[in-house]
């Protein structure tokens, strides 16, 4: 039982692959396909996982935020191709995970510049998944693409202790990484606790983000959203933490803490095999 608390984050990122796709997650490349957002702005999506792609497009070149698994990448090619045959200049990665940084070796290979923050790149080079970013941050970094400014804004811990937020300030656009998700199959709150995240916390990083100037975001997982819709997956964060906060105060058994994650907050095998022991230790 208490297996899952050594757990390797890579192991435990398999593992929400192999269980949420029920099929052969990260496998197989997911079927994609582009979503207009703001002029210039697109969004390559998917059903649920892997993690969406921001995609902006200038006359000197792409900014991408994310780029979903390795196994991805041609279709992401694909995808992009029918929009525009510009570049990939840089890629963004609002955290470590595969579904999410899996595609920086092949962009990387093709000239793009990989950002994120130095919490997410210390994991990609601890947990040996490559594609290491060629810059890092700790604080807001600007970058500028064809006259247009684009944000990153490190916030959390949250999802993991290397999460940003990405503001695309000419749009009032956020591209929020998973600390926010939106739609089926998406809602459970899985805090990668190997990877330095925090439920307690996690309502912090949504205040920070929420502190920023946008009206739409592209969650991490899910559908285009408003800014309403992260202020109350801000709300629902809070009442998790809160909830788990009291369960823990009451010494309540193991068990029942599992039946109100799933029964409240949509926790499924997979969240409770990878952070459910974490879950309780962070709040003990
Ligand atoms: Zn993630």
């Amino acid at each position: 039982m208490n297996r899952s608390v050594t757990r390797s984050a890579v192991a435990l990122w398999g593992l929400l692959a192999a269980m949420a796709s029920h099929a052969q997650f990260g496998s197989t490349p997911a079927d994609l396909s582009v979503v207009p957002v703001a002029t210039d702005l697109y969004v390559i999506s998917n059903v649920a996982v892997p993690g969406l792609v921001t995609v902006l497009v200038t006359d000197e070149g792409v900014l991408l935020v994310d780029d979903k698994f390795e196994i991805d990448h041609d279709n992401i090619m694909a995808a992009l191709r029918t929009i525009t045959d510009k570049p990939v200049k840089y890629v963004i990665n609002t955290h470590y995970h595969g579904d999410h940084a899996g595609g920086n070796a092949k962009l990387q290979a093709l000239g793009a510049i990989a950002v994120a923050s130095a919490n997410a790149r210390a994991q990609i080079v601890l947990n040996h998944l490559g594609g290491e970013q060629n810059i890092t941050t700790e604080g807001q970094l600007n970058l500028y693409l064809g006259g247009k400014r684009v944000e990153i804004h490190p916030v959390g811990p949250a999802h993991t202790n290397g999460d940003v937020v990405v503001l695309f300030p000419d749009y009032d656009v956020l591209t929020s990484g998973d600390i926010f998700a939106n739609g089926p199959g998406t809602s459970a709150q899985l805090v990668d606790y190997p990877g330095g995240g925090s439920a307690k916390a996690w309502p912090l990083a949504i205040d920070q983000a929420l502190a920023l100037d946008f009206d739409t975001v592209i969650p991490g997982h899910g559908l285009v959203s408003r800014r309403a819709d992260l202020q109350a997956y801000r709300d629902r964060a809070q009442r998790f933490s809160d909830t788990l906060a009291s369960l823990v105060q009451q010494k309540k058994s193991r068990a029942d803490i599992e039946a109100v994650v799933r029964s409240q907050f949509d926790w499924e095998d997979f969240h409770v095999q990878a952070a459910l022991d974490g879950l309780i230790g962070e709040f003990d």
